[in-house]
C-alpha cells in the first residue's frame, strides 16, 4: 500500500514535536518530509538563553539529532525554504527548485522578532534573538564591543540580558511599561525583579521609551522621546514576535495575525494544517512552549485519522531563565472586580505570592523568590480547582503531600517540553531508570529550564518507591559533563590537573570552552586542591574578583580597604579622606562589616587609588574571608570579659586572603549580648564564662539563620585551631557557591564537629591550610607592581605606578 505524504514546512519545535506524534500514534501510515530554513536539526530554542548565559552550549540544545531523520525515514531538506505551496495541486516548491508533493501539509513556521520600526533601526548592531545564528553573532560581538542595550523588559529581554552580561558586557535593559515583565507580573513583583537584577549588575530603565537609534553604519546610541541618551554599540530588540505568515498568506490561506486553524488545528483549505507560532487559534497566537504541543497532539491524532477531542486553547505558565531569580506566573493575573487574591509577602526571605480566584476557582498566580508551588498552581488551575481547597492545604500542619501524588498521568510535568507525568511514570517502569539525570535523557523531563527537577525527583519516588535513594543522585557539575562536583575534585586530586583547559580534555567535557557555572567552579577546586602549582585563572573568574573591586550599577566600582577587626586610625582615615577628594569619590559608606566603601571610583584609577591608599584589599568582592566584626569589648565596654578586637584582628590576618567556595563573614564578641552579631555569621565566637563559644552556620542575608554552637573552648588558641580546621574543612567540602549555612545543613552539625575536635583530622586540615594561605599574594599590591596586569585589566599603560 502506498504510503500518504505528510509535509511540514518549519523544522522547529511545534512542527517536529507534531511528527514525533504521529509516528507514535501511526508509525507506519506516512511518508514524511521536513524543510527547514535552518541549517540543523530540530533544537531545543529555549536553551538558546542558557547558551548566551553560558550555562550550556550549542551542541547540547539539539532534540533531534540527524540519526534519528534517518530512523523514521523522514527526509530532511534543511537550509533549504519553502516558497511557494499549491493547495489545488498538493504540492510545495522550495527555494531550491525542488517540488514536493503532499497529501497532508503542516505549516510551522514559527515567527521572527518583532522589529521596532524607529529610525536607525536598519544599523549595523541592531539585532532580534531568536536562532543559533543570533546568539553566535552575539556571542561574537561581546568579544569587542561593550555598551549592549536591549529593548524589551519581558523573559527573552531579561534573559538576553543576564546572557550578554556573562559575556561581561555593560548591559541596560530599556523597558517602556512602569514594571519589568508587565504582561506575566504584578507591579510588586516586578519591583522585586527590578532590584534582584540590579543587584546582578543588570542596569534597568523603565517607562522610557525609544526616540531613534544613533549612529553612522553601526549604531552608536538611543535617543529617547524625553530627549535623553544613551550610548550603545549592540542593541537588542526583545519587544514581541511577528508570526511568519507570508507564505500562508500568498497560498490563499486565511491570515489574521497567524494562520487560521479550527479546533483540530485545520487551515481553510484542504489537507492544510497549522500549529505553533504561526497560528493564530480562537484569535489567540501563543508565545511559549507548552501550548504548541497541546495543539501538537490534537493535530496528529487530526492528521493519523484518529478520534481526538478538540484542543480548546492552553493556560499559560512562565518561568523565568535567570540564574539566581526565581520568577513564575501562570494563568490570569490581573485582578477584576470579581476576582479575589491572597498575597503573601516576606521581606525577610526576598519571597512574594499572589494566589487570583474568580468564582471560587483557583485562575491565577504569581510567584517570586520561591516557586515550589508552581506546578500545584499551574494543575489547579487546570482542574479549576475550588481556592478553598489550596487555602486549606495552606494551613494544614500535616506534612505536606508530594505535589505529583495528586497529579492524573496526563499532567504536564515538564512544561517546556511538554512530558506528562504518565511518559515518565512509564518509562521508568519500562526503561528501567533510576535518577533524574536518567529520566532527563530519556524523556527531556528537566532538560530545559530544570525547574521540574524536584518533581522529577518525586516521580522516581513515587514508582520506584523504597529503592529510590535521593540523597545517591549524582547531580552533575552542570551540563557540560555528566560528573558530580566529588568525581570531579577527586580526578583533579588524583590526576593532578592543575588547569581549567586540563581537567576539560581529561574528562571528556562536552563543551570546548565550558560554561559560566563550570569554569569558575573548576578554578577554585584546582587551586583548592593544588595551592602551590596551579594558576589562579583570571579569565575563570567573575568580573568583581578578576578586578578586585565592585562593578556598581553605573559602570563605576567601589573599593573596601581592610581594617582588621574593624579597627582604624587617624592615619588610615586621613588616607581615605585624601583619595576621596582626589579621584572625586560620589559616596563614602560604612559597612555592616565595619568598613569604609569608596564608592564611583572609574576602573582606569583603580591602581594608583590602592598605591595612594597604601593599605590591603578588604576583599568585599571575594569568595573569601570577608570581614571579622568586632565589638568594643573588655578594654572599654563594663560588661566584656574578654579580648574580642584582639581575638577578632588575630582571626582576620590569620585567615585573610585565601580562597573559599563562597564569602565567610565573621564575628567576634566580648559577651553573650552579643553586640557584633556573632549569632548570624559563618563563624561567630561569643565570650562567655571560662572562655569562648564558637558558632557556625549562621546567615544574616536572604537566607536568615540562626548560627549553630559548635564547640566551647578555653583559649584564644583553642578559637584559632577550631575556627582553622572548620574553614579548611568546609574550603575542602563545600560546592561552589555554597555558603555555610547550608553546608552545615548538609553534612550535619554533628559529623563536622566530629572532625573538626578530632585531634589528627585536626592537625591535618590545619597544615593543609597553611599551605593555602602561604601561597597567597596580596592582590592590589600585586596589580601596583605589575605593569601587564594593569595593562590588561585596568587599560593602563603608563608604567610609573610605584613610589
Ligand atoms: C531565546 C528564546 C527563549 C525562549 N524561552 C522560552 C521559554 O522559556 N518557555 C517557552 O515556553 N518558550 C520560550 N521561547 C519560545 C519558544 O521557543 C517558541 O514558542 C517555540 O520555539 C515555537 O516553536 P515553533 O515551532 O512554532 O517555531 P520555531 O521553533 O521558531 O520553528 C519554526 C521554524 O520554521 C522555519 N521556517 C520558517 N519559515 C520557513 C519556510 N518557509 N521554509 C522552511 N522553514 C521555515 C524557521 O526557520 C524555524 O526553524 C523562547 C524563544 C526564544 C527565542
Ligand atoms: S558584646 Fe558585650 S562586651 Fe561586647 S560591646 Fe556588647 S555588651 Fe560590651
Amino acid at each position: 500500500m502506498t504510503k500518504q505524504k505528510v509535509v511540514l514546512i518549519g523544522n522547529g519545535m511545534a512542527g517536529v514535536r507534531c511528527i514525533e506524534e504521529i509516528i507514535k500514534t501511526s508509525p507506519d501510515q506516512f511518508d514524511i518530509t521536513i524543510i527547514g530554513s535552518e541549517p540543523h536539526p530540530n533544537y531545543n530554542r529555549i536553551l538558546l538563553s542558557k547558551v548566551l548565559q553560558g550555562d550550556t552550549s550549542i551542541s547540547d540544545i539539539t532534540l533531534n539529532e540527524l540519526d534519528w531523520y534517518a530512523e523514521n525515514n523522514i527526509t530532511l531538506h534543511k537550509g533549504e525554504t519553502a516558497t511557494k505551496v499549491d493547495t489545488k495541486k498538493q504540492t510545495v516548491t522550495t527555494d531550491k527548485q525542488q517540488t514536493i508533493p503532499y497529501d497532508h501539509l503542516i505549516f510551522a513556521t514559527g515567527s521572527m522578532p518583532f522589529m521596532l520600526p524607529l529610525p536607525g533601526a536598519d544599523k549595523d548592531g541592531v539585532m532580534g534573538f531568536r536562532d543559533i545564528k543570533d546568539c553566535d553573532t552575539l556571542i561574537h560581538y561581546a568579544k569587542t564591543k561593550k555598551k549592549a542595550v536591549v529593548i524589551g523588559g519581558g523573559i527573552l529581554g531579561l534573559e538576553a540580558a543576564r546572557g550578554l552580561l556573562n559575556l561581561d558586557m555593560d548591559v541596560t535593559v530599556v523597558h517602556n511599561e512602569p514594571y519589568l515583565m508587565n504582561r506575566q507580573l504584578d507591579p510588586e513583583a516586578g519591583k522585586l525583579l527590578k532590584k534582584k537584577l540590579e543587584e546582578q549588575g543588570m542596569k534597568i530603565m523603565v517607562h522610557t521609551l525609544t526616540q531613534e537609534l544613533t549612529g553612522k553604519k553601526h549604531v552608536s546610541g538611543l535617543k529617547f522621546v524625553d530627549g535623553s541618551f544613551l550610548e550603545a554599540d549592540l542593541v537588542i530588540m526583545a519587544v514581541g514576535i511577528k508570526p511568519q505568515v507570508q507564505l500562508a498568506r500568498d497560498s490563499g490561506l486565511s491570515v489574521n495575525n497567524g494562520i487560521v486553524v479550527d479546533d483540530y488545528m485545520r487551515a481553510s483549505a484542504p489537507n492544510v494544517y497549522a500549529l505553533g507560532e504561526c497560528t493564530e487559534h480562537r484569535k489567540t497566537v501563543y508565545g511559549l512552549v507548552a501550548p504548541l504541543y497541546d495543539q501538537g497532539k490534537v493535530l496528529a491524532k487530526t492528521v493519523c485519522g484518529v478520534d481526538t477531542k478538540p484542543y480548546e486553547g492552553s493556560v499559560l505558565s512562565t518561568n523565568l531563565k535567570v540564574s539566581g531569580v526565581s520568577v513564575f506566573s501562570t494563568g490570569t493575573i490581573v485582578e477584576s472586580d470579581t476576582s479575589k487574591s491572597l498575597m503573601a509577602f516576606d521581606d525577610w526571605k526576598g519571597t512574594y505570592k499572589k494566589v487570583l480566584s474568580e468564582n471560587g476557582r483557583v485562575t491565577g498566580a504569581v510567584l517570586f523568590g520561591d516557586t515550589s508551588e508552581s506546578t500545584l498552581l499551574t494543575s489547579m488551575i487546570n482542574k479549576k480547582a475550588n481556592i478553598e481547597d489550596y487555602l486549606a492545604m495552606q494551613q494544614s500542619d500535616a506534612p505536606a503531600v508530594s505535589v505529583t501524588a495528586s497529579m492524573s498521568a496526563e499532567d504536564i510535568i515538564c512544561g517546556c517540553n511538554g512530558v506528562t507525568k504518565g511518559t515518565i511514570c512509564s518509562a521508568i517502569k519500562e526503561q528501567g531508570l533510576a535518577s533524574v539525570e536518567e529520566v532527563k535523557a530519556c524523556t527531556s523531563a528537566s532538560r530545559s529550564c530544570g525547574g521540574c527537577a524536584n518533581l522529577v525527583a518525586d516521580l522516581l519516588q513515587e514508582t520506584l518507591g523504597d529503592s529510590f535513594d535521593a540523597s545517591n543522585q549524582v547531580k552533575p557539575l552542570c551540563s557540560c559533563t555528566t560528573m558530580s562536583r566529588d568525581e570531579i575534585v577527586d580526578a583533579i586530586r588524583e590526576q593532578e590537573l592543575t588547569t581549567t583547559r586540563s581537567v576539560m580534555n581529561v574528562l571528556d567535557w562536552k563543551t570546548e570552552e565550558g560554561c559560566s557555572k563550570c569554569r569558575p567552579a573548576l578554578n577554585y577546586y584546582i587551586n583548592m586542591a593544588h595551592p602551590t602549582n596551579s594558576q589562579d585563572e583570571k579569565e575563570s573568574k567573575y568580573v568583581n574578583e578578576r578586578l578586585h573591586a565592585n562593578i556598581q550599577k553605573d559602570g563605576t566600582f567601589s573599593v573596601v580597604p581592610r581594617m582588621y577587626g574593624g579597627v582604624t586610625n587617624a592615619d588610615q582615615l586621613r588616607k581615605i579622606a585624601d583619595v576621596a577628594d582626589k579621584y572625586e569619590v560620589k559616596l563614602l559608606k560604612v559597612t555592616g562589616g565595619q568598613r569604609i566603601d569608596m564608592f564611583g571610583l572609574k576602573k582606569d584609577d583603580l591602581p594608583s587609588v590602592w598605591e595612594d591608599l597604601d593599605m590591603p584589599s578588604g576583599y568585599a568582592y571575594g569568595k573569601t574571608l570577608r570581614t571579622v566584626k568586632t565589638c568594643v569589648g573588655a578594654d572599654f565596654c563594663r560588661f566584656g570579659t574578654q579580648d574580642s578586637i584582639g581575638l577578632g584582628v588575630e582571626l582576620e590576618k590569620r585567615f585573610e586572603r585565601v580562597s573559599t567556595p563562597h564569602k565567610v563573614k565573621m564575628a567576634v564578641s566580648a559577651c553573650p549580648r552579643n553586640c557584633a552579631e556573632s549569632g548570624i555569621k559563618d563563624v561567630g565566637i561569643v565570650g562567655v564564662d571560662g572562655g569562648w563559644e564558637i558558632y557556625v552556620g549562621g546567615n544574616g542575608g536572604t537566607h536568615l539563620r540562626a548560627a549553630d554552637l559548635l564547640v566551647k573552648v578555653k583559649s584564644e588558641q583553642e578559637v584559632l585551631q577550631i575556627t582553622g580546621a572548620y574553614f579548611q574543612y568546609y574550603r575542602e567540602t563545600a560546592e561552589y557557591l555554597e555558603r555555610t549555612a547550608p553546608w552545615v545543613e548538609r553534612l550535619g552539625l554533628d559529623h563536622i564537629r566530629d572532625v573538626v575536635t578530632d585531634p589528627e583530622q585536626s592537625v591535618a586540615l590545619i597544615a593543609r591550610l597553611d599551605v593555602a594561605l602561604a601561597a597567597t599574594v596580596e592582590p592590589w599590591k600585586q596589580v601596583i607592581s605589575d605593569a601587564q596586569i594593569r595593562k590588561e585589566l585596568y587599560e593602563v599603560a603608563a608604567p610609573a605606578l610605584t613610589k
